[in-house]
């Protein structure tokens, strides 16, 4: 490989573009991005940086240093075999590191949408979020969540409409999206409510009600940025197919982050997870593959959550649970963990309570059995279950 393009400047990017140097690869890389700023962390932009603590989350990474050709607020347009067209014209490459990540899905209606993934939506939102303003947050999933956490603490007046039984339903389950319900005391939230539109003014909903805001902000979940592929050779089915080694189906190809579909032989299923962790640590694999080294991707997931107060960390992959329990009541700190019929641990999500997440994914990995009826009791520690 003597020229590498990469495309898309987020965590995936160039976290690649820092594993090929570290592999000691020394031929050309050009790193592609739609956005004007150089790559930053986006997990500070509904925390620190809405709430004003901090104004930006730069990842500390010198591009000139590693002698990689940033091009800054250009997009990638189309794709053929060894040519990618941009927005700057087109760019030959002999490896490739599709890194586009997801973009915010919106809701139809001519009304001010703000939604939250760039810096810009940060600055732009953190500007509405006065002591008195009428907020509507529109998705109660991890960023309106999140959203509402800083919009309430700015001392605004808030909505969060949300159209399943409970928060965080789409995550993790009614069941435990039942348990954060009493964290939203003093939002007017609203469960069940589907949005029909947002107009000038406010919400819409099904049914014709109109909820006043002086902002919205929409947060119903993002799809993986992969249109500028719809017209390539390349497998897509819900983002960038890969195999455990993140290799696409076009030669020299490798999908990595938010965008990528990969195989996971532990869970064997396909993985998409739009998580920090895997946009810091399946860069290494994603650049070893394409140096012709042999690496597997194969990680129990893990992400985590600062919502009202809260600490909330998940590890693992649920869906392979068939069971749910316990450890702890819903008033205080709590985890929920998921067994599979041979009381294996699937997943765990802990709400201030880091060492079962810890402990948690360290069983996880290993794959040993559980005693359940040690597992209920809070104070057993879960690595002595
Ligand atoms: P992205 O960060 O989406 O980067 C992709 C980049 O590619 C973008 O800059 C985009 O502009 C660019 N791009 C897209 N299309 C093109 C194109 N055609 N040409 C050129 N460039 C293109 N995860 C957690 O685990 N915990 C958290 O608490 C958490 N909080 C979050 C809070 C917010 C507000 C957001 C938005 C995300 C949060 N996440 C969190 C998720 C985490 O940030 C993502 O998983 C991570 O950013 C994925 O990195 P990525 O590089 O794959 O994709």
């Amino acid at each position: 490989v003597n020229h590498v393009v990469v495309v898309g400047a987020g965590l995936a990017g160039v976290r690649t573009v820092e594993a090929l140097r570290g592999r000691g690869f020394t031929g050309r890389i050009t790193l592609i991005g739609q956005e004007r700023h150089r790559p930053y962390d986006r997990p500070p932009l509904s925390k620190a940086v809405l709430s004003g603590e901090s104004d930006t989350s730069f990842v500390d990474i010198d591009l000139a240093a590693m002698e990689v050709d940033f091009w800054a607020g250009v997009s990638a347009k189309s794709l053929r075999e060894g040519v990618v067209e941009t927005t700057e014209g087109e760019l030959g490459y002999d490896g490739l590191v599709i890194a586009t990540g997801t973009e915010p899905i919106r809701l139809p209606g001519d009304g001010p949408q703000h939604v939250l993934r760039t810096l810009d939506d940060a600055h732009e939102l953190r500007a509405m979020l006065v002591p008195g303003a009428r907020v509507a947050i529109i998705g109660a999933g991890w960023i309106g969540a999140e959203v509402a956490t800083a919009a309430r603490r700015a001392g605004c007046s808030v909505t969060v409409i949300e159209a399943a039984a409970t928060p965080l339903a789409t995550a993790v389950g009614t069941e435990i999206g039942a348990r954060t319900e009493p964290w939203y005391d003093g939002i007017d939230l609203r469960l069940g409510t589907m949005v029909d539109s947002v107009d000038e003014g406010g919400v819409r909903l099904v049914g014709g009600e109109f909820v006043e805001a002086h902002a919205v902000v929409t947060g119903i979940g993002v799809r993986p940025a992969i249109e500028w592929l719809a017209d390539a050779d390349i497998d897509l089915h819900n983002g960038v197919v890969t195999d455990e080694h993140l290799r696409a189906s076009l030669p020299n190809t490798v999908a990595v982050g938010d965008c990528a579909a990969w195989w996971s032989p532990r869970w064997r299923t396909r993985l998409r997870v739009e998580h920090w962790d895997t946009a810091l640590n399946a860069p290494e694999v994603a650049a070893a593959t394409l140096l012709g080294e042999e690496s597997v991707y194969d990680p129990v997931p893990y992400f985590w959550s600062e919502q009202f107060g809260h600490m909330l960390q998940y590890a693992g992959h649920h869906p392979a649970g068939e069971r749910l329990v316990y450890r702890g009541e819903p008033e205080g700190k709590w985890s929920a963990v998921w067994l599979t019929g041979d009381d294996t641990l699937a997943a765990v999500l802990a709400v201030d309570r880091p060492r079962d997440l810890v402990q948690g994914r360290r069983i996880i990995e290993a794959g040993h059995r559980l005693d359940t009826e040690r597992l209920v009791d809070p104070q057993v520690p879960l690595r002595d279950c």
